[in-house]
């Protein structure tokens, strides 16, 4: 099942060209509480939600996709965790002369580890980019993104694949420069989410999908997930292995070669097979 959220916080099930509203479904999601568990609300109760969606989906207000703005399918992960340079041919790239020096010193996904993301970047696809330093050199990254769907603590890899609710597409934006990755990454609007949440029972193999990224309408990024170097199921061995994921958590997978800059005005399309196309402008903050 293909699960959005759009405008006022509507959720909506996607089928062909369509958006069949589904709302009432989030009578299932407990009101908030203080303190909130760890998490995001409805992705923990993700399978109640979806099987009152089903129930919904033959009397729901339809409407066309592009009727509708639509924002990031998970509203609170309790975390963003980045992969750096998990693509062979990008960690190519960034030792290389094409100006992405990573303050000169490029260390591999094994010696670095893994990083976080401030949450409050995290937007939608109708929220766009805001380029906060424009004068600065602003990256796009196109990444397929693991939504956890339940406590990982620990995980194995040959297991770890069970904890994932879902995928999307992702938007890792970068400010270029010498402070720390994770706070160069994590200006407001720098992780876009989207279109939508595409259940993992959907996708099958994360591990061969193929993607691209197009800056107004030129093709810059393309590759696919099997030249991943961790894959999925090994980011989340790893990342839990130093600390809990929760509901909602956002594993970035890292992105392929073709990085490069983008200005306002500038388009994004982001295409990941079965997920969707994430269609994102780029504007000034
Ligand atoms: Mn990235």
């Amino acid at each position: 099942m293909k699960l959005g959220r759009f405008g006022q916080d509507r959720i909506g099930v996607i089928e062909g060209a369509d958006v069949i509203d589904v709302s009432a479904a989030l009578d299932v999601v407990p009101p908030l509480a203080w303190p909130s568990p760890s998490g995001d609300a409805l992705v923990t109760r993700l399978d109640e939600v979806l099987a009152a969606a089903r129930r919904l989906l033959p009397a729901g207000h339809r409407q066309g996709l592009d009727d509708v703005r639509w924002r990031s399918p998970v509203a609170n992960p309790s975390k963003i965790v980045g992969a750096p340079v998990n693509y062979q041919k990008h960690l190519a790239e960034s030792r290389g002369d094409r100006g992405i020096h990573h303050g000169g010193d490029v260390k591999t996904i094994d010696v670095c580890g893994l990083f976080l993301k401030a949450t409050s970047s995290l937007v939608g696809a109708a929220e766009g980019v805001a380029l906060r330093f424009p004068e600065r050199r602003n990256d796009h990254e196109v990444e397929l993104v693991a939504v956890i769907g339940k406590a990982a603590d620990r995980v194995p890899r040959a297991r770890a694949l069970d904890y994932v609710a879902g995928y999307a597409i992702g938007l890792d934006m970068t400010v270029r420069g010498t402070e720390d990755r994770s706070f160069r990454k994590s200006v407001d609007s720098y992780t876009v989410l989207g279109p939508w949440l595409t259940t993992a029972d959907e996708v099958g193999d994360p591990g061969n999908l193929d993607l691209q990224l197009y800056v107004n309408e030129q093709l810059r990024q393309e590759s696919n997930t099997r030249y991943l170097i961790y894959d999925v199921a090994r980011l989340i061995e790893y990342a839990s292995s130093f600390y809990t994921l929760y509901p909602g958590d956002l594993i970035m997978t890292g992105t392929p070669e073709g990085v490069g800059p983008v200005q306002p005005g500038d388009r994004i399309v982001a295409r990941i097979a079965g997920l969707g196309e994430l269609r994102v402008e780029v504007r000034s903050a």
